[in-house]
């Protein structure tokens, strides 16, 4: 008898243990739902919000205890109080007619207490298992205070850096941003989500609400299904490959349907194309605001929402309240109340919370393991491989660790700023800022001298309009010093020095949720502090403070070092130091362009030929007349304080076919004086194709270590499954044929191959 390889037995009696798993969850679930009344389900498919907390939408929940006792709730939003969430879950446990846990869900968005990087930032490392690991230690110490259930990760691909919200995703890339994406997932979810450090995660928001028009937050989107499926859909799918158990819907309309309530997204192709079998939640009030896009009144939303393939309703209590009028009037059924209900218990169950529904309240744990002296590691780790040098032209960086450093601008201080936006349950007090980070990091043969300089901006209308509803506006303060005084401390202060750091930038308010802008230059108060550090003749490092990609033309013409530090968490000015003082060598590489102008927006990689390509000699070619086509700094760019140099690309077997493997290498030295790590991009074009395709595409990286001198060979495999793409029918296959094979430091500075891959 021929014996069974090892590997193939144990996928099968993992699949039989996993189907007997099933069969018992099904069974425990069937026997549930049978003692269950009809309100109760509709009840399990409600998210209430108590309150006191971050609201984005329009309402919040009134009388929770009550609707848990009767069984009218299946899941709390933002309940940071473990002595709260243990309440509530006891009411559901004790009270509610059958006992049936609660969900506690939260956003995470780069950490719960030790907060990392923005995911911006962060997708900036390209170090996959250190964004994987930020998710564990976020799961880790959330779950000790009850919370089960995170909104994150956030994958929405964007082109547009007016966009709030591109700060919370992975960048422009949609390959990127599919790796990023289920790195997410794993890092929260774990491999077994009852364990007691791991929770469920949530892929949001789905779908293709990163492309709203004219960048501005809610937007409507409208795009080719063929653009969807290519650029904007595959980080979803990821998420869902990667195990996800739940699903946002987005604010935007897809083909002029709002995302709650459209079943082409939400089960053609979530359920029917990619399988998922998990359950899927509104956006806050989304489900209500159906109604303001013109879809029919509350009862009529909500059925829509449910006939979708929408599950569990966000604070709007739409389905709460109208659900059971629609199935008495035959809009919906019994069996779509039932199925929804029934994903929303297999998450519990999953969770294991039928058999604790107290095990992610460790207050004991909590104390242990939060905040720790390693998760702040992690986190210091995440934020030195997140900046990005962009620019170093005379060497002033590294800095040494002796003289006088001047330190200016609005940001040098700053706790929130550093933290960044969505930090919800964040240690707001123990933050690195950039000065902090300086002076302990420089040590004592380093003085370390500061001024404040401008404010963030003096434009009253954008304060205003930054500021959250809960928030009061700042009293006036009496000994505010004038535009006008704080420059001529700033000079004064500058002179003193041997070198100025600048930390100039975007408040964190101005980016994040509802946090569009039309103008992303660095504001003029802060252009002018600028100019007149130039002034004084020193060498002046500008470092940038943002959420976002922002327009620093001006800044690259008039310095020669810029340093782009995002907002990069509890450990930020440590891991700044760092970098400044050359303690770790930057490695960080850009995951969005970086606009010359905000007329040049949308500014990406992977763009399509047109019929004329930009010729600066051809008036009649598609091009600016103001200004060139290329982003200021591109895609997959960044600088180290040593120099990389790339060998053309050697392949395995230039004329391969069918399904063979290939490889592509080159060999990359480093030519520098420092130690380094370089990432090395893979990108593959496609120029003759059945339609029109993307001048190129990342297919892969590596991200090397090099010691000065040293040269390493790095390679890639390349199969047909690279060269797949969508066509016009949606079919997503590969045309033999020829290929340009690139690997290089940037989107724009690569080494080219072409390749002629048969039948
Ligand atoms: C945001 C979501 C978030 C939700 C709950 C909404 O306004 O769009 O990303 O998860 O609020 O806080």
């Amino acid at each position: 008898m021929k014996r069974i390889p090892f590997l193939i037995l144990s996928l099968i009696i993992s699949a039989i243990q996993l189907s007997g798993q099933n069969q018992k969850m099904n069974t425990f679930i069937d026997g549930l739902m049978n003692k269950m009344t009809l309100q109760e389900k509709i009840g399990q498919l409600n998210q209430v919000a108590p309150g006191g907390w971050v609201v984005t939408g329009a309402v919040i929940s009134n009388n929770v205890e009550e609707k848990i006792v009767t069984g009218k709730v299946g899941s709390i939003l933002n309940s940071l109080n473990p002595e709260v969430t243990r309440h509530a879950q006891e009411l559901a446990i004790t009270k509610s007619p059958n006992k049936i846990p609660i969900l506690f869900g939260l956003d995470i968005i780069h950490g719960y207490k030790t907060i990392f990087p923005i995911p911006l930032a962060a997708s900036c490392s390209w170090d996959l298992d250190l964004i994987e690991k930020s998710a564990q230690i976020a799961a880790s110490e959330a779950s000790a205070t009850g919370i089960n259930w995170t909104f994150s990760p956030m994958v929405d691909i964007s082109r547009d850096p007016r966009w709030g919200r591109v700060s919370e995703g992975a960048g422009e890339d949609p390959w990127w941003g599919s790796q990023v994406a289920a790195a997410w997932v794993k890092g929260y979810q774990g491999t077994n989500l009852s364990d007691e450090r791991s929770i469920l995660a949530c892929v949001k928001h789905f779908g293709i609400y990163g492309a709203p028009e004219g960048g501005r937050d809610y937007n409507t989107v409208d795009m080719s299904r063929l653009s969807m499926y290519q650029n904007y859909l595959p980080p979803y799918k990821a998420a869902i490959d990667a195990g996800v158990g739940s699903v946002m819907t987005s604010f935007n309309v897809v083909d002029g349907i709002p995302s709650t309530g459209n079943r082409w997204l939400l089960t053609d192709v979530l359920r029917d194309q990619w399988k998922f079998n998990g359950f899927v939640v509104t956006d806050y009030c989304s489900n209500n605001e159906m109604s303001t896009h013109g879809l029919g009144n509350l009862k009529t939303v909500s059925a829509l929402a449910l006939n979708a393939g929408t599950d569990m309703d966000m604070v709007g209590e739409g389905f709460l309240t109208t659900l059971e009028q629609s199935l008495a009037d035959g809009t919906i059924t019994e069996n779509q109340i039932n199925q929804a209900c029934r994903r929303i218990l297999e998450a519990k169950y999953k969770l294991g919370l039928f058999d604790d529904p107290y095990r992610y309240i460790n207050p004991e744990r909590m104390k242990k393991e939060t905040f720790t002296t390693e998760n702040r590691e992690t986190a210091k780790k995440l934020a030195q491989r997140s900046i990005v040098l962009l620019k170093n032209e005379d060497q002033v960086l590294p800095l040494k660790k002796s003289g006088t450093i001047a330190l200016i601008g609005p940001l040098i201080d700053s706790k929130n700023d550093m933290l960044g936006s969505w930090v919800v349950a964040g240690d707001r007090e123990n933050v690195s800022t950039l000065k902090q980070g300086l002076t302990d990091t420089g040590g004592s043969s380093v003085q370390i001298i500061t001024a404040k300089g401008s404010e963030f901006t003096d434009d009253p209308y954008l304060i205003n309009s930054a500021r959250n509803p809960w928030e009061k506006p700042a009293p006036e303060d009496p000994f505010k010093k004038t535009p006008e005084d704080l420059l001529k401390e700033a000079v004064a202060v500058a002179e003193k020095a041997d070198v100025i750091i600048a930390a100039v930038g975007e408040s964190v308010a101005w980016s994040g949720e509802a946090a569009s802008r039309s103008d992303i230059t660095i504001p003029q108060c802060q252009q002018k502090l600028l100019k007149a550090l130039k002034a004084t003749g020193k060498p002046v490092v500008v470092v940038i403070f943002s959420g976002r990609p922002m327009v620093l033309s001006w800044e690259n013409e008039n310095f020669n070092t810029l340093v782009e530090a995002w907002q990069l968490g509890s450990e930020g000015g440590k891991a700044l130091a760092d970098v400044l003082f050359g303690d770790y060598n930057p490695s960080g590489k850009l995951t969005m362009s970086f606009p010359r102008s905000v007329g040049q927006i949308p500014v990406y990689y992977n763009y399509l030929n047109t019929g004329r390509p930009m010729n600066p000699n051809n008036r009649f070619s598609s091009k600016y007349l103001d200004i060139p086509n290329d982003p200021l700094f591109p895609f997959g760019y960044g600088l180290s304080y040593s120099t990389f140099s790339y060998s053309p690309v050697e392949l395995s077997n230039p004329e391969p076919s069918g399904n063979e493997k290939i490889t592509a290498s080159v060999t990359i030295k480093n030519t520098g004086k420092y130690a380094g790590e370089e990432v090395a991009e893979l990108y593959i074009s496609d120029p003759v194709a059945t339609i029109s395709r993307p001048l190129k595409e990342l297919m892969g990286f590596k991200k090397i270590m090099l010691q000065p001198g040293e040269s390493k060979k790095v390679t890639f495999e390349i199969s047909a499954e690279e060269l797949k793409y969508f066509h016009s029918n949606l079919e997503y296959t590969w045309d033999p044929g020829e290929f340009i094979i690139s690997i290089g430091t940037n989107s724009s500075n690569v080494q080219s191959t072409k390749i002629f891959w048969n039948e």
